[in-house]
């Protein structure tokens, strides 16, 4: 069992999906977590009671809005006085292809980008500022298996948008080690989520034909793997992306 105990850690979009399994992984392993949310302040305030106000903290961010992640770093890191890992998790996956009007397809260019790279780049860069004043610390972003593979035609946005979280998280982990800052990402395929809901639900048997492990991965899977990130037990594994896809797509 990992030992996350004395580590603070902010998990974005931390009310469901892949952040809210990882929220309870990590306190589970004995840290203190900042459960970020957008829109689910109820699904929020319901983890950290089940936690316990000692072990979690919900803070509300719209990160579709310019500088909001920011102002969402330093609450967080208000909290306890300090943070030790930021896992950048929230991410939105609309849709959108070149038949839509262009006004359509400027928006949904433009809001994904903010959320999905923007506001993470904002995060690490206040991570970074905060980190080499405490002699370290550790990103974990996390990005998907279309950053690496490509994305359907609806979705060119959000492939490109994480395609950017690789690049993002490779220079960090270049640029930064020599102050202890390691940054790693993790690059799920598909997982059992709300996200992912409607679509798995449609192609459940096409997908799980273009899984050789026969199933969609589970969000604790990523948990896990976020966890053993921010334990610091693979310092230099610093600049990775650890692929999680049953083998869908072997890089
Ligand atoms: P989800 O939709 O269940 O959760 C997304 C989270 O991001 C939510 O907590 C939501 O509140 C937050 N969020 C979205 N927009 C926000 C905004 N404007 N401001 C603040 N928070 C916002 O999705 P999930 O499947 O748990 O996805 C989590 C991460 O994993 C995302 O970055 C996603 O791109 C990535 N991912 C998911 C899959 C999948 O198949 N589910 C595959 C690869 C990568």
């Amino acid at each position: 069992m990992l030992d996350l105990t004395g580590k603070v850690i902010l998990v974005t979009g931390g009310s469901r999906g892949i952040g809210a399994a990882t929220v309870r992984t990590l306190a589970g392993a004995g840290a203190q977590v900042v459960v970020h949310y957008g829109r689910g302040a109820g699904e929020a305030r319901a983890i950290v009671e089940e936690l316990g106000q000692a072990r979690a903290i919900a803070v509300g961010a719209d990160l579709s809005r310019p500088g909001a992640a920011s102002d969402l770093f330093r609450e967080a890191a208000a909290w306890q006085g300090r943070l030790d890992v930021l896992v950048n998790n929230a991410g939105i996956a609309p849709t959108v292809t070149v038949d839509d009007p262009p006004d359509e397809w400027a928006d949904t260019w433009t809001r994904t980008l903010q959320v999905n790279l923007i506001a993470v780049a904002d995060l690490c860069r206040e991570a970074i500022l905060h980190f080499r004043e405490r002699g370290g610390g550790i990103i974990v972003n996390v990005a998907s298996r279309a950053a690496f593979r490509g994305d359907n035609p609806d979705a060119m946005h959000y492939a490109a948008s994480k395609g950017g979280v690789i690049a993002l998280t490779r220079s960090i982990a270049r640029g930064y080690a020599p102050e202890n800052i390691l940054a790693y990402a993790v690059a799920p395929g598909w997982v059992r989520t709300d996200m992912a809901g409607e679509y798995l639900r449609e192609h459940a048997a096409d997908i799980a034909r273009d899984i050789p492990l026969g199933d969609v991965a589970p969000p604790e899977e990523v948990a896990n793997t976020v966890a053993f990130l921010a334990s610091g037990l693979a310092r230099h594994m610093t600049g990775a992306t650890l692929d999680i896809n049953g083998a869908s797509y072997v890089r």
